[in-house]
């Protein structure tokens, strides 16, 4: 059957189009790939159908019923834990923080979610610096993020650094739902969260050894009503 490999480190080109036989294990596509690209896929690993693939799963295995094309997706392991996952803010520890206005191009958020990344695009203006991508409003798969078309560095349009970090919520509505693995646990906990920010914004912020394993992370953002101080003092 026929296999879409997407990858969103430049280093390892564009897509991939494969042959594979679906009683193929995911070890012998990750060799096939390997030829492909002429690199190791040490430290990245496949998912297929929003699951992460397994070496010794067949491909089969990780398929829908009558699937006619598969698309595998190529991501970066989750740096320790010893888990596949996703290795991101623990989203717990979050800073109020007001507008600035001295804040750079590169630094511009937009109403809803935004993070942070570093530009890849030799001929930004912020080539190798931290940069903003402006998500949004909108529901947010996370751990799916750098793969889609509203990733990208605010100041020159490009993909940047399919690691992201410290997600800034502003001026919004937002739920956070997710699985994550607990430090030295085996079983996932569920998280959820939920709040508003009203014309503020709020970032979450860890220092690097209170990052969590992510199994699953979703943002969702709405757009708070043009008055919505108004609500708020109603309510009251
Ligand atoms: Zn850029
Ligand atoms: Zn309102």
């Amino acid at each position: 059957m026929k296999i879409i490999v997407q990858f969103l480190e430049q280093k390892l080109g564009k897509n991939l189009m494969l042959e594979c036989e679906p009683s193929e294990t995911i070890q012998n596509i990750k060799k096939k790939i390997e030829l492909q690209v002429n690199l190791s896929l040490e430290g990245f690993c496949l998912k297929i159908n929003q699951q992460y693939a397994e070496d010794e799963q067949t491909l089969s295995s990780c398929l829908n019923e009558n699937s006619q094309v598969c698309v595998i997706r190529v991501f970066k392991k989750a740096i320790g834990g010893g888990g596949i996952g996703f290795e991101f803010n623990s989203m717990e520890n979050s800073i109020q923080k007001d507008y600035s206005l001295d804040a750079g191009e590169q630094n511009i958020i937009v109403d809803g979610l935004n993070v942070d990344s570093e530009c890849q695009n030799t001929s930004c203006k912020f080539y190798n610096q931290k940069v903003t991508v402006q998500l949004g409003i909108g529901t947010f798969n996370m751990v799916d993020l750098c793969f889609s078309e509203n990733y990208l560095c605010c100041v020159c349009k490009q993909k940047p650094q399919d690691l992201f970090q410290n997600p800034i919520m502003n001026n919004c509505k937002y739920e956070i739902s997710g699985r994550y693995l607990p430090d030295g646990k085996k079983n996932y906990e569920i998280f959820k969260k939920s709040g508003e920010i009203v014309k503020q914004y709020i970032v979450f912020e860890d220092a690097q050894n209170e990052k969590r394993l992510w199994h699953s992370l979703i943002v969702k953002t709405e757009r708070l009503c043009l008055t919505h101080q108004k609500c708020i003092e109603e309510k009251i």
